[in-house]
């Protein structure tokens, strides 16, 4: 074996792997993706190179796309997803403790219309526990929590470690994104496999939440384990499978969880992109909105709460979090967070002009296809198409019907909010495709499955 380049071997000792002669090879990105690619098993000092290498620039990018391809279609082992997890853990720092309050936070793999988050962080503050949330941008079809957020002019997502410690000071949480600093990483490997058709991976999916949450330094996580077509599983089965690949690497990784399974057959709520998603966590906030939303949160919030708290009664943990929610507690201390953040916070948000969508006939709404909405929703410019694209907040869809609602001829499907008459149109009718009607009734969707 010819010796090592010296970046190459410069990286492997910066890494502190074991540096046995057999490790002292030329790490070759190129020979790398390709053993993964065949199935074949990676040691730790080629995973860690490659996450390394990522950040220093020694693997390029399409060679990290390409790696992150053979992944989603090869898999990997449950060594590997730790290994990898705890790779990308320590490209950066974990947040320290800065009270002696529990610590908690939840996580979804994902899902249209998605805006737990907004209103669980706060709610959770209210319970006097501390909420450090890393959270990510848009991902493949679904949105991100940092874009939504970043509706509310002036908002900042990429505070640092100080800047965090002051928010769980002053108001018990912070939701904010990987940086520099924190599991930078998962920052890189994540806006690259938004745009490279590599996001429903399970490893990928593990080590990128799972990274993020344990540089939280947290007592308890909360997984929201999402399914149907307005999530990255699909299938149910395949979301059972990222749930156990997420409970084992915590476990194997020392962190604490608790998982839900909740059905994606459609977006949750009414509204989905990212202005209209703030507004309508407001509403849930302010003790009103849409039922299934308010729903999963108090389930959720009610997880975290007695994983923290074993003696408490769930029923009495259900209505102190409903008390919070409607007393208006929880909101205040969103709009708090919002400010600290550097955001203007307003009860609602403006949002571009709406066009309305009939229902061509009449019938029961048997599915949504949330690939599709999801897409509407790129096509109208509130998701990426590429890593660098901006985003417009102020677009979005509202669907004004569920599965199982009767809908009869002209009535109202669905309101597609875009500037642009011609765009809207065409995303319009592109919905009603999406929206399928059959003419016998149909059950409503289960939105949390055991
Ligand atoms: N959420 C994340 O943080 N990462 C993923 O890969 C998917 C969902």
């Amino acid at each position: 074996m010819g010796g090592a380049p010296r970046g190459t071997t410069d990286t492997i000792r910066r890494s502190g792997y074991d540096e046995d002669t057999s490790r002292m090879q030329t790490m070759i990105p190129a020979a790398i993706i390709a053993k993964t690619r065949d199935g074949r098993e990676l040691t730790e000092a080629e995973i860690r190179f490659m996450i390394e290498g990522m950040l220093t620039g020694e693997v390029a990018d399409y060679q990290m796309a390409a790696w992150a391809m053979a992944i989603l279609w090869r898999g990997m082992t449950p060594p590997e997803t730790a290994i990898l997890t705890r790779a990308m853990l320590d490209s950066g720092n974990r947040l320290p403790r800065v009270s002696d309050r529990p610590r908690v936070d939840k996580h979804s793999t994902g899902g249209l219309g998605d805006k737990v988050s907004l209103i669980l962080a706060p709610l959770l503050a209210c319970c006097d526990l501390e909420v450090p949330m890393l959270s990510g941008r848009g991902l493949g079809i679904t949105g991100g929590t940092l874009d939504k957020l970043e509706s509310y002019p002036g908002m900042r997502c990429d505070l640092t470690i100080e800047e965090i410690n002051r928010c769980l000071l002053e108001v018990g949480c912070v939701i904010t994104g990987t940086t520099d600093d924190i599991a930078p990483a998962d920052r890189r490997l994540y806006a690259l496999r938004d745009v490279t058709g590599t996001v429903p991976s399970i490893t990928l999916i593990t080590a990128s939440i799972l990274s993020k949450k344990l540089a939280e330094t947290l007592d308890a996580l909360v997984l929201d384990v999402k399914f149907g077509s307005g999530a990255l599983m699909k299938e149910l089965e395949q979301a059972r499978q990222l749930a156990s690949s997420l409970q084992a690497t915590a476990a194997q990784l020392h962190l604490s969880t608790a998982v839900t399974m909740s059905s994606m057959r459609q977006p949750l709520g009414r509204m989905v992109g990212n202005a209209c998603e703030v507004n309508e966590a407001v509403e849930v906030l302010r003790g009103g909105g849409p039922q299934e939303v308010r729903r999963l949160v108090l389930h959720l919030a009610g997880q975290a709460l007695t994983m923290v708290d074993p003696a408490i009664d769930p029923h009495e943990a259900h209505r102190r979090l409903a008390e919070l929610l409607d007393s208006g507690q929880a909101l205040t201390r969103f709009a708090k967070m919002i400010e600290l953040q550097g955001g203007k916070f307003t009860e609602r948000l403006a949002v571009a002009r709406p066009t309305v969508v009939e229902s061509p006939h009449q019938g029961w709404v048997s599915a949504i296809d949330g690939e599709a909405v999801g897409n509407a929703i790129i096509e109208l410019g509130g998701g990426r198409r590429r890593m660098e694209d901006r985003i417009d907040h102020r677009v979005g869809i509202e669907l004004s019907c569920r599965i199982g609602d009767r809908v009869e001829h002209r009535q109202e499907l669905v309101r597609v909010f875009c500037d642009d008459a011609n765009l809207a149109a065409r995303v319009g009718n592109r919905l009603l495709e999406a929206i399928q009607l059959s003419d016998q009734p149909q059950a409503a969707d289960e939105l949390i499955v055991t």
